[in-house]
């Protein structure tokens, strides 16, 4: 008779390579480097098999293809990137397997193949349904492609589809951030992200707010904007189960809510982090370095660390850490592991107990950083 199966992991590749550079972007992605993309896909593969053999061949359950924009492969190199998965792991039937697209990128072509090779979720990045904004962003779509992506992806096959879309914008008013979610609602995503803009330093955004060229809205109106959409999506179907996404029943993102309980994970391709084995791993962030072979670089993860990591991860959820899986992870109580340090956020009513676990209030959530603060 055969036993339990192993708790299955994740797996995530990088692509890091993108049409042109959004105005907002400091992640690791790169314009113009098209012509590296053969080169970087035997070296994903050549990765994933050499990992799938170190690592035994484990059961996984999710698949994640993120960037960068992973739609600008081409469908023999996103095929081929899949099927290396597949055969290096043991991934389960019903795997959550999703992949990352744009629009203005996404072809009938890429999105058959993409299902062929076993996708059954796409993440589609629209941001705003305001051509004015997506021009500020340095989107190279309007609304209008974004709409064409979802009926591509919906005749390759794909009913499982995440929007992503932005508030907080330059010159965005809450009127603006209505107008994109009863656009996305048009849509019928199941799925819906919506993070506010992060101004990184050193980005092209960053520089013509600082020259005063644009104008960020003002805390409440950012407020506001979040309120909106937690109302608009709530009166809509969807659940908040985490600060920025929302679900219809059943929909949330498996391969995320993976990453936010500490549920161990490869990843494959420059950039790419790994979990396994209590250590983390960063493959070089420079694609250059990545092809060139450059080691990842490790660090173990002490108990402690683990622990602050249980909670910094699992109390983005709006379900919080269940006392009964910390204690099952780290042989200790949440309130064992912490002691007083709950007290503070706790008593300024930013963190709370409900149904065996802890978590952020509304309150908390607004003010997760001092919360975490309150825990190191
Ligand atoms: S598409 Fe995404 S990864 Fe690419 S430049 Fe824009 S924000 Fe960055």
């Amino acid at each position: 008779m055969q036993g339990p199966l192993p708790p299955p992991i994740g797996l995530y590749v990088h692509v890091p390579f993108c049409v042109s550079k959004c105005a907002y972007c400091d992640f690791a992605s790169y314009a113009g480097r098209e012509a590296d993309m053969p080169r970087y896909v035997d070296a994903v593969v050549r990765e994933i098999k050499r990992r799938g053999e170190e690592t035994g061949h484990p059961r996984a359950d999710t698949i994640f293809l993120g960037g960068g924009t992973p739609s600008l492969l081409d469908e023999g190199q996103v095929t081929r990137i899949l099927e290396a998965l597949l055969g290096a792991f043991s991934v389960d039937e019903d795997a959550e397997i999703t992949c990352e697209c744009n629009p203005g990128t996404l072809t009938s072509g890429f999105a058959h193949a993409l299902r062929n090779a076993g996708a059954n979720r796409l993440s589609l990045g629209a941001q705003a349904a305001r051509t004015r904004l997506l021009r500020l962003l340095g989107r190279i779509h309007d609304w209008e492609q974004a709409i064409v992506s979802l009926e591509i992806a919906r005749q390759a096959g794909f009913d499982n589809i995440n929007l992503d879309l932005m508030f907080g914008l330059p010159s965005q008013t809450v009127a603006d951030f209505q107008e994109t979610l009863d656009a996305a609602l048009a849509l019928s995503p199941t799925h819906v992200s919506c993070y506010g803009l992060m101004v990184e330093e050193e980005t092209p955004i960053s520089r013509d707010i600082a020259a005063g060229k644009l104008a960020l809205p003002d805390e409440e109106t950012d407020r506001d904007m979040y309120e909106l959409a937690r109302r608009t999506l709530a009166e809509n179907g969807f659940e908040q189960y985490e600060i920025s996404n929302f679900a219809r029943p059943g929909y949330a993102c498996r391969h995320n809510v993976g990453c936010w309980t500490r549920v161990p994970y490869l990843g494959f391709g420059s950039a790419a982090h790994s979990f396994f084995g209590e250590c983390r791993a960063m493959n070089p962030s420079r694609l250059d370095a990545y092809l060139a072979g450059e080691e990842p670089k490790t660090e173990h993860i002490s108990k402690e660390k683990a622990r602050f990591e249980s909670m910094m991860l699992g109390l983005r959820m709006t379900r919080g850490v269940k006392d009964e899986d910390f204690t099952r992870m780290h042989g200790l109580s949440i309130r064992e592991a912490f002691g007083e340090k709950l007290d503070k956020p706790i008593a300024a009513g930013l963190l709370e107990w409900r149904e065996g676990a802890l978590r952020l209030t509304r309150l908390g959530m607004d003010l997760e950083n001092s919360v975490l603060v309150d825990l190191l």
